[in-house]
């Protein structure tokens, strides 16, 4: 069941939510005319596109939160919030945090709220002006669903001690909750910040009494939140930059302590409370808790003191304040900002603060990886920043690592805590990773421990792993479409032995459907698709909970159940000609009236060393950023809302990337091509010479009936039948050498770049592809030797002529590709290997076949009925074992 949780609500274009460990919201206060002469200024002289990048710079030092307020006797207020709104509305860069709408005065709140999109907060109501119009406003906010800031106010006036901020509020609470029906979550008590060292005495304990205020209620009404306006506090220090914002921080360090989760402040003043000056900080809090006061000295210290501060005191460069911040803390940004440059020093600097160098991990380590978890639960983070913190954790605990491993020796009994074991393989047959390394990352970051098998690996060794390791989910990957048999082998396997482990699914031609279809009848215990890296978070957290567990593979069992059903019943509705039928029906070619281009050669043509920056200028970035989860169209996604900022530094960091590993020759680039005359001799039969030997290709094809006069394509129809010419290309295209850079980057820990330079080596191979296809049809075949096509065109195909893939849905059978790498020499010419899955090593290798005729098209074979399967077994010469093997894919 979904619990939806009392926490508070609130979004622009984006939302934000309040959960518990949400430390504080700022909440920018900048764009209020009564508080800042500037913005005033702006306002009255109309300037609004000044007045926007007021808000704009609140938001960019951090304000989570915009307060605008308009309450200016010398302006029209309604006019000015209805306009104000109304344009920063338009800035998704600011529109994107939630709005706070401030004003005394309801009428121009009402008119604000109309203008706001997302879920906003007013500010602010109470009863000032008695009950009756305290509920009048309560319910015009939630009839427009607005979270409201009430004020410590009634009729006797502004509640200034503990005791009248505590029953102003617990009445307010009442009437909201009881009668208006309010969540007490929607309610944020402003409890009022007031002045203190003003010289009154009777001010001198204003800090401490709204502390202990904040205290009480929230142990009265845990729900609530609590807010104020900070600058308030320092009122008398206006001027004095430094010594007010040496307040603020010193009043918020203990107030958040008990409660106070939200304020107004000037969100990029706020000094961190450890870098403050110590002898300022302890005078600012013996005036803010009133200590050492009796007769305000204190307060007269501070006074004569912030004489002496000049307010340009030492700036701290604003990117590196952070590290002034306690060490927990550093660790903390470091892993949330990805960044390595002092993670050594801070992680040796935490260890000497900590009893045992594991509760370094357990402590900050871990408490920062959590809030990169949340944040990317929350979207707020994407994949590559994950994988960038996964680094910093990866290093910080490779530094910790021999001093744990010292501790064991010396201390054998000493207990480790263990953490859930997820065991990763790419099936038996399968060379790619980048999806499981990605998981695994992902994963990792959750404090998971991963043993990551690698790819190839077979069921038994992923099996005894699984219960020699004692792990607590087995996740399967792969990317071709035999690996999707193996998976079912390896559910099979996994029933057989009676284990207890859930079994995630995940990769590139996996699908929820063919899980539910396929694997999960296979294995009792629970099997899941996973879609993505991000969901696999949500995922092993509910396997893992003992609680969650059993309804989560319930519902996932019974979800599972439906779609087979459904999927079994649906069966019969397709309608199917038969074979002979079909190949009645080919492409309709006028091969009277064709012409055949002889290519420049036949035979084969090998490069071993293509120059990768001519190869790069084809590159096709839109698949890059989908293998970091980034999705969107090139060069769209560079300035997209939401993650232009992370797609712009991925790119910025692949291109770098590409630089180095071109000049230093990190990796090669290695190709064959080939063309031989070929004729069709069979309706799906293509008959290839080349100067050894003769091959059969042999295709499929599409057996579906369509409607009237609608083709049943076969790649055959693209080859001339008669006695006339005709050609058949093929190509195959590697990149060669990564093994050491990634081992390299794996020593370091360094699964950011791991994971670049994989994702990288396959654009590489898929853009020298490109590159030699142009190559093919202008010059070495060259049936089109003017053409002029850009790479967005190339991209789109917009060419004439096609290059199927082996295993891709034109030509599904896999095997073929045996043909291929006989015909191209394949293995001794550029040394791609085949897997006994017919996947390709090195990874980042592609292979197909090139047509050249103007109406050769892509298409997919779709599924075949008996009657093809037993023509194309007789035709490959295979068993049923065998033909069951390769076609179940394809056999309806
Ligand atoms: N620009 C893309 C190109 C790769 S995907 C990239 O950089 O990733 C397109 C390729 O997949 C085609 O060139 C072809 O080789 C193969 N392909 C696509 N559809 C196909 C089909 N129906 N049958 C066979 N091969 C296909």
């Amino acid at each position: 069941m979904n619990i939806i949780r009392p926490y508070l609500r609130l979004s622009g274009l984006e939302p934000l939510v309040l959960r518990p460990g949400l430390n504080f919201v700022n909440i920018g206060e900048r764009t209020n005319v009564t508080g800042s002469k500037k913005f005033a200024r702006l306002i009255r002289e109309e300037n609004y596109d000044e007045a926007l990048s007021v808000a704009r710079q609140q938001v960019e030092s951090g304000a989570q939160v915009i307060d605008v307020n308009m309450d200016d006797s010398l302006l029209d207020g309604k006019h000015a919030m209805v306009t104000y709104l109304n344009l920063l509305q338009a800035e998704p860069d600011i529109a994107k945090i939630p709005v706070m709408i401030d004003s005394s005065k309801f009428d121009i709140i009402e008119a604000g709220l109309k203008c706001v999109q997302g879920r906003c907060i007013v500010n602010s109501i109470s009863m000032k002006e008695g009950v009756e119009k305290f509920v009048d406003h309560a319910r015009v906010c939630q009839s427009f669903g607005a979270a409201i800031v009430v004020m410590a106010f009634d009729e006797e006036g502004q509640a200034d001690t503990i005791e009248r901020r505590v029953e102003v509020c617990e009445r307010a609470y009442h009437i909201l909750v009881d009668e208006v029906g309010y969540h007490p979550e929607d309610i944020i008590f402003d409890l009022n910040v007031f002045a203190v060292a003003t010289g009154m005495t009777e001010h001198n304990n204003y800090g401490v009494d709204f502390i202990e205020a904040t205290k009480l209620i929230k142990e009265k009404f845990p729900l609530v939140h609590i807010s104020g306006g900070i600058s308030n506090l320092s009122f008398s220090f206006r001027g004095n930059e430094t010594v007010r914002e040496a307040m603020h921080s010193v009043f918020l360090y203990y107030a958040v302590q008990v409660g106070m989760d939200m304020g107004i402040v000037n969100a990029g003043q706020l000094m961190v409370y450890d870098q403050i000056e110590p002898k300022l900080r302890q005078l600012c809090e013996d005036v803010i808790l009133n200590r050492n006061n009796e007769n305000s000295e204190a307060t007269d210290k501070l006074i004569s003191f912030a004489e002496t501060v000049k307010s340009k005191g030492k700036e701290i460069k604003k990117d590196d304040a952070w590290r002034q911040l306690n060490v927990a803390e550093r660790l903390s940004h470091a892993l949330v900002n990805g960044i390595t440059d002092y993670i050594d020093e801070d992680t040796e600097e935490a260890r000497q603060q900590y009893n045992r160098p594991l509760e370094v991990i357990e402590g900050p380590l871990m408490a920062g990886m959590n809030v990169v978890g949340d944040l990317f639960g929350a979207g707020k983070m994407f994949l590559p920043q994950v994988v960038k913190s996964a680094r910093v954790m990866k290093k910080s605990v490779a530094y910790l690592t021999p001093f744990i491993e010292e501790e064991k020796r010396n201390n054998p009994n000493l207990g480790v805590s263990s953490v859930p074991k997820i065991l990763m393989a790419t099936v038996k047959g399968d060379v790619h990773d980048i999806g499981k390394n990605i998981v695994g990352v992902v994963l990792g970051c959750n404090g998971y421990d991963i043993i990551d098998l690698g790819v190839m690996v077979p069921t038994e060794k992923i099996l005894d792993t699984a219960v020699k390791e004692n792990v607590d989910i087995i996740g399967l990957s792969g990317l071709i479409t035999p690996s999707l048999d193996e998976m079912v082998n390896v559910a099979h396997e996994m029933q057989i032995r009676h284990l207890d482990i859930p079994l995630l699914i995940g990769g590139a031609t996996t699908s929820r459907m063919h899980t539910a279809v396929k694997i999960a009848p296979q294995y009792q215990e629970g099997v899941v698709h996973v879609l993505d890296a991000s969901r696999s978070v949500g995922v092993v957290g509910k396997l893992l909970n003992k609680t969650q567990k059993i309804d989560f593979l319930s519902d996932i069992k019974e979800e599972y159940t439906k779609l087979k059903t459904n999927f079994e019943n649906k069966k019969p509705v397709k309608n199917y000609l038969s074979y002979t039928d079909a190949t009645k029906k080919p492409a309709k070619i006028d091969w009277d009236n064709f012409e055949t281009k002889k290519p420049q050669f036949t035979g084969t043509k090998v490069w071993h060393s293509y120059d990768l920056a001519e190869v790069r200028k084809y590159i096709d970035w839109k698949p890059f950023f989908i293998s970091w989860e980034l999705h969107g169209n090139f060069p769209d996604i560079l300035t997209d809302e939401i993650v232009g900022k992370e797609a712009q530094k991925v790119y910025d960091d692949a291109n770098a990337m590409l630089d180095q590993l071109i000049a230093e020759n990190w990796v090669h680039s290695e190709a064959v091509i080939g063309f031989w005359p070929a004729q069709r001799i069979q309706p799906d039969t293509v008959l290839v010479t080349t100067e050894n030997k003769e091959y059969n290709l042999e295709f499929m094809r599409q057996q579906i009936k369509k409607a009237e006069g609608q083709p049943n394509l076969s790649l055959a129809d693209f080859i001339c039948p008669t006695l006339q010419e005709d050609f058949i290309g093929a190509f195959a295209v590697t990149i060669k050498g990564i093994e050491t850079k990634l081992e390299e980057f794996t020593k370091q820990n360094d699964d950011y770049n791991k994971i670049m330079l994989q994702a990288l080596c396959d654009r590489l191979a898929e853009a020298f592809t490109e590159l030699l296809h142009e190559k093919v049809r202008k010059e070495y075949w060259g049936y089109i030797s003017d053409e002029q096509l850009s790479n967005e065109e190339l991209i789109k195909e917009k060419y004439q002529g096609i290059r199927p893939a082996p295993g891709y849905p034109a030509c599904p059978d896999h095997t073929e590709k045996y043909k291929l790498f006989e015909m191209l020499q394949v293995q001794e010419n550029i040394g791609i290997q085949l897997t006994e899955s017919l996947a390709m090593y090195p990874a980042a290798s592609i292979c197909g076949w090139y047509f050249s005729h103007p109406q050769s098209q892509y298409f997919g074979v779709g599924k075949i009925m008996e009657d093809q399967v037993k023509d194309y077994q007789s035709r490959k010469n295979w068993d049923d074992e065998t033909t069951l093997k390769w076609l179940r894919p394809v056999i309806e």
